[in-house]
């Protein structure tokens, strides 16, 4: 058999490329640390789930999310949707030029997206909270560009939490990146994720994901099917006929036709969050205010720091350690 010409290549070289296509941030993270360190054992998305010869690197890009956009409030508002669902095309774009760019190069390599999840989990139950092949928040760790937050998002000193991200998969065996070891989550003394949350989904060191899953694909595959069950189950042929001509219908469409509402929704927690060097110029006069916030909400927090202050560590936060780095 003839070996495939593999050009050299250095990490900076990625990098270099990566950016030029497009790419606001790119880190490079071990395949055989993430094979090691899968972030939930009992359904691991290791790369070597998707790859036994192309994995040996996990390359991270991210690209910011507008700020124009994170200055509307309703969670829901189309044009959040829509922008992200862009950002996120264009993202994807970037990764497939770069795959091209490897394999020139003599690297097969494959994308991973972050929306696409795995059949094989499904289980009949459209609620069911469906995970992708890899976790891109924790690839974004173990690739250096961030650390996890208290409902786990991923957080960059750049941007914050208002970044999407893809991953490209190759076996170039260039240097790694290490993931940073001080949290840049400001935990519960700050909780504004934990206010801001209209499903209120945002827990301690962890995420109701069921509950996150109605808001942020308010129009996925949950909401479709529900709503073709009410047309099948309609009473009247009038009640049939005026669901399928709903403005749920047509939210669904067009959620069809772009992919925003379905794989881009709610990112309220992402747009408060202070960390981020975009934070302080571009978004606290608009958003340091949070209408959602209640006594409740307040009280929940307390408890939380109260809890830590006493030494105590949430299960969430002793299982995701290694993602949410060392807090002060
Ligand atoms: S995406 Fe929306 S629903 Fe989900 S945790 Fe963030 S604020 Fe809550
Ligand atoms: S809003 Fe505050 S608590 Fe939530 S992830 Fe950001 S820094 Fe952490």
């Amino acid at each position: 058999m003839v070996g495939i010409f593999k050009a050299k290549l250095t990490a900076p070289d990625i990098k270099a490329k990566a950016k030029a296509l497009g790419a606001d941030l790119v880190g490079i993270a071990d395949g055989a640390a993430m094979d090691a360190n899968p972030p939930d054992p009992a359904n691991p998305q290791r790369p070597s789930d998707i790859t036994d010869l192309d994995g040996k690197r996990v390359i991270v890009l991210a690209r910011r999310l507008s700020d124009g956009v994170a200055r509307i409030k309703a969670w829901g508002d189309r044009h959040k949707y829509y922008n992200d669902e862009i950002a996120l095309t264009m993202l994807e774009e970037t990764s497939l030029e770069l795959v091209y760019w490897l394999e020139d190069q003599g690297y097969p390599a494959i994308i991973i997206p972050p929306t696409h999840t795995d059949p094989w989990n499904y289980e009949g139950d459209p609620k069911q909270h469906m995970t992708p092949l890899l976790s891109m928040p924790h690839a974004a760790v173990e690739a250096g560009l961030g650390t996890l937050g208290l409902n786990l998002q991923i957080i960059t000193p750049e941007y914050g939490p208002r970044v999407v991200l893809t991953a490209v998969l190759c076996s170039a065996e260039v240097e790694c990146d290490s993931p940073r070891t001080d949290a840049l989550c400001l935990g519960p003394s700050c909780g504004r994720c934990l206010k801001t949350c209209p499903a209120d989904a945002v827990k301690h060191w962890d995420r109701d994901w069921p509950a996150c899953d109605e808001y942020r694909s308010p129009y996925g595959f949950a909401k479709l099917s529900g709503h073709i069950e009410k047309i099948i189950e309609a009473g009247t042929p009038e009640e049939r006929r005026d669901l399928l001509r709903s403005e749920t219908t047509f939210n669904l469409w067009q959620s069809i036709l772009r992919g925003s509402g379905a794989i881009t929704g709610c990112r309220r927690c992402a747009d408060v969050c202070p960390v981020g060097e975009d934070y302080e110029l571009m978004l606290k006069a608009a958003l340091e205010d949070i209408p959602e916030n209640t006594p409740d909400k307040e009280t929940r927090l307390s408890e939380m720091l109260g809890a830590e202050q006493a030494g105590q560590r949430a299960p969430g936060e002793v299982q995701q350690i290694r993602w949410i780095g060392r807090r002060t």
